[in-house]
């Protein structure tokens, strides 16, 4: 019996080879966009953990190879080099769209691209879920809140976000995305869910992304002076991957369209933040100041009530616990690295 014209077939061959099943016993085939990335490699590994299908589209603008190359020659993977602003067909039920650079660096390298991605990309998953009738899950972030004036911020909250600025691209392009997702869901009948990320960190981050825990992490790592940008006084909340993870698949299989937001309430000055990494890593590594970028948001945490009541989900690991699993990865990489270049 061939593995396409019977699912059934396949479902029983997967109980006998001791693959485990999908969600509720039943394998899905899952499209995960951006599934080279930080964030989409670890969803990967969860989804193909979990016995699903995935498929990968990337375009490797940010992603590498590296952070699926375990799922390499896997019957259940597929990694599809492709840009999501170009139309693409595929057959899938659940669509879990996160590509789009994320570090300030990567969308302001080519802020236009950015707004293509999230605009014409969204545009073209939201399609592709219509067409075949998937579920569609947006990755959106706490940035669509811009510089807040509320705080913490609950998902009522508009934002305050400047439409003209060097963050625009990404903040507004999210926005857009937002947007277009609630009307595919209200006009045409489109199964959707909304995630407001807050920063997350762990492995697979890009070394030099330039957010502010890759930076802290590598500078200690190379003994170079950890780089707090103003006063160091402004303020994020810092969620682990695997928590963050845990949170979006929770949401694809819940009945909550959202907006969710995600992340960890634990609120961290920059300054607070350059304390911890100086106990994790080097308690002599330097704090050197330096000008802030334009238009950073002042604070920044998250009011994660809905999400715990309707999805039964809250973070459980603490910078503390979650930062070291980072810098052994980053020591692994950057050391490892220099050998391969110094050979
Ligand atoms: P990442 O840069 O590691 O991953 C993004 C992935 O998308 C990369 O693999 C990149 O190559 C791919 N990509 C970018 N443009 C593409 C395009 N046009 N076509 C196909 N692929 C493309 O970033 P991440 O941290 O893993 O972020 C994943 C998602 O989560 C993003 O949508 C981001 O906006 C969102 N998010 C992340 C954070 C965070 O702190 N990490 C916070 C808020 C929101
Ligand atoms: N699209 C896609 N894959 C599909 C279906 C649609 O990439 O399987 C793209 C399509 O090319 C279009 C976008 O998604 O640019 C929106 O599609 P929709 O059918 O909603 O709008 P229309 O094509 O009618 O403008
Ligand atoms: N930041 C810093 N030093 C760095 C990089 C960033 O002090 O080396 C600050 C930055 O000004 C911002 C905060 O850290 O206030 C978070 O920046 P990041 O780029 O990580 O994320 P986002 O601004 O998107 O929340």
């Amino acid at each position: 019996v061939l593995y396409e014209e019977n699912p059934e077939a396949s479902r029983r061959s997967n109980v006998a080879g001791k693959v485990p099943l999908g969600v509720k016993g039943k394998s899905l085939r899952i499209l995960v966009t951006g599934g080279a990335g930080f964030v989409g490699s670890h969803l990967v590994d969860r989804l193909i953990g979990r016995g699903d299908s995935v498929i990968v589209v990337d375009n490797f603008f940010t992603g590498r190879k590296e952070n699926l190359v375990h799922h390499f020659g896997d019957p259940r993977f597929e990694l599809i080099r492709h840009d999501v602003v170009e139309p693409i067909l595929l057959e899938v039920d659940q669509i879990y769209h996160l590509a789009c650079p994320a570090s300030p660096v990567h969308y302001k390298f080519n802020p236009v691209k950015t707004i293509k991605t999230n605009v014409v990309g969204t545009l073209n998953m939201l399609g592709l879920a219509k067409r075949v009738g998937a579920r569609f899950l947006l990755t959106s972030t706490s940035e669509v809140y811009g510089d807040p004036l509320q705080h913490p911020q609950v998902e009522t909250y508009w934002g305050n976000v400047n439409p003209i600025g060097v963050r625009s691209c990404y903040d507004e392009g999210k926005r857009t995305a937002e947007t277009l997702t609630m009307d595919y869901h209200r006009g045409l009948g489109i199964e959707v869910r909304i995630a407001r990320i807050f920063n997350t960190y762990g492995p697979r981050m890009c070394i030099d992304d330039g957010r502010v825990v890759s930076n802290f992490v590598a500078q200690a790592l190379r003994k170079e002076p950890l780089t707090v940008y103003g006063d160091g006084k402004q303020t994020r909340s810092f969620q682990y991957v695997s928590d963050l993870v845990e949170g979006l698949m929770r949401l694809m299989e819940g009945d909550h369209v959202g907006p969710f937001n995600l992340g960890n309430p634990g609120e961290f000055t920059m300054l607070e933040l350059a304390e911890v990494v100086q106990e994790t890593i080097d308690p002599n590594a330097k704090i050197e100041f330096r000008p802030n970028t334009e238009d950073d948001p002042h604070k920044r945490k998250p009011d994660i009530s809905k999400a715990k009541q309707l999805l039964g989900w809250e973070p459980t690991v603490s910078l503390r616990k979650g930062l070291p699993l980072m810098v052994s990865d980053f020591r692994q990489r950057i050391f490892g690295e220099q050998k391969m270049g110094g050979a």
